[in-house]
């Protein structure tokens, strides 16, 4: 979670038409990918097993648009059911009887709806700004994700179907900036957004074009540049021609907890040998070491993985990477949903011992590493990315 400090006015679309930035979208809804070489890996069996949709609930102005009929024609199998709101499907939201079915409603589900508010917030520590994203929610099922708080006790991932005003949206933002004038921990010279805060933009791009038309919008933004963070090697993404204006930002920690934590994602190993080859399809490769949860053994855990970072990444990768450092977050709720259906991990993240309580905006406990825990951990981590990848540059550790 990205907490920004306040939110901007939704832009007038007469502002700034998209071609008043040298160039708009290159691809709006309802466009198809670039062809590829082979087969995409979105109509594979693998995809197919992380995304066997079965049920649709659809605003139906989403349903009807462009973008909507693609998705529905993807899952042709599908039951559609028309929702009032993507916000509002009792079926879904707030349903504690889904704890007992977490995981399967994340991949049978889908939702379709519309992003009615178009808000760009300040960030200042992973990106510039967090950009109004084009999904929420997510098909896999890492115990500690915050975005289940936001949505009650399931969060298959809702598609914004009106990709083209967000990216409209984003045109005018970043077109109000102009250059970027003072280099700073987001990136030297460009703008960056964040179009991934509530999901995970290499899975969204198993369900629509959205991915595609962000990545290739931003390719045309010379004074911008996207960023996303995963834990899903999707290897259709390596077709879009990002141009060097998309930051991935792959997601690490040490094997075994990734097994017990990030339910349902690519293993770490293979997120790491994805990185070359994102970085010769023209995307920028950064990692996420996030998040680092505190166990025994955590130390000697997390030297391996950084020396295994060493020996597997080619030097190119080494030159232009750079990580953040995200110490665990988690949450009184999610705690007690996660007992209903991973109660070992929760031996993990639940460390009362270790953690003090913070009360959010919203009201929900958060819980997080007692300060002194806390800044012994950054200490320690930060010691050991300087002995193992000492080319990994932090950007930022909190
Ligand atoms: S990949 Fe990200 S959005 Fe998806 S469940 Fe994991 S933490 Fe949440």
């Amino acid at each position: 979670m990205r907490p920004g400090s306040s939110a901007l006015p939704d832009d007038c679309d007469a502002l700034f038409g998209l071609d008043a930035l040298g160039g708009g979208t290159a691809a709006g809804a309802g466009s198809e990918q670039p062809p590829a070489a082979g087969p995409l890996f979105r109509d594979s069996a693998a995809a197919h097993r992380l995304l066997p949709v079965r049920t649709v609930y659809a605003e139906p102005a989403a349903a009807d648009s462009p973008r909507g009929r693609q998705i529905l024609a993807r899952y042709p199998a599908a039951r559609v059911v028309p929702v009032d709101s993507h916000w509002r499907v009792p079926e879904l939201h707030g349903n504690e009887g889904n704890v007992e079915r977490w995981v399967r409603v994340k991949g049978e589900t889908l939702v379709l709806g519309e992003r009615k508010t178009l808000t760009t917030r300040p960030n200042g520590r992973s990106a510039d700004w967090i950009a109004p994203g084009p999904s929420n929610g997510c098909a896999m099922a890492c115990v500690y994700c915050y975005v289940p708080r936001r949505k009650g006790y399931a969060n298959p991932v809702t598609v914004f179907t009106n990709i083209e005003r967000i990216i409209a949206h984003l045109g005018r933002h970043i077109a109000r900036q102009g250059p970027k004038r003072e280099p700073n921990q987001c990136d030297e010279s460009a703008w960056v957004y964040d179009v991934g805060e509530n999901g995970d933009c290499s899975v969204d791009a198993l369900i629509s074009d959205n991915t595609a038309d962000l990545v290739h919008a931003f390719r045309q933004w010379p004074t911008a540049k996207a960023s996303f963070a995963t834990k899903f090697v999707n290897p259709d993404l390596l077709a879009l021609d990002p141009r060097g204006r998309t930051r991935v930002r792959f997601s690490l920690m040490p094997a075994d907890d990734s097994r017990l934590l990030d339910v349902r994602t690519s293993p770490v190993a293979d997120r790491i040998a994805a990185a070359a080859d994102f970085l010769d399809a023209g995307y920028e490769v950064h990692f996420n070491l996030s998040p680092v949860v505190l166990r025994p053994g955590w130390r000697e855990a997390w030297g391996e993985l950084l020396r295994q970072l060493d020996d597997v990444l080619p030097e190119r990768v080494k030159r232009q990477a750079a990580a953040e450092v995200i110490m665990l977050t988690h949450n009184r709720e999610l705690h007690e949903v996660n007992l209903g259906w991973h109660p070992r991990a929760e031996e993990l993240l639940w460390q009362p011992g270790l953690q003090q309580g913070k009360r959010s905006e919203n009201g929900a406990l958060n819980v997080r590493y007692r300060n002194g825990v806390k800044a012994d951990a950054v200490d320690a981590l930060r010691r050991l990315v300087a002995a193992h990848a000492p080319w990994l540059r932090i950007r930022y550790a909190f």
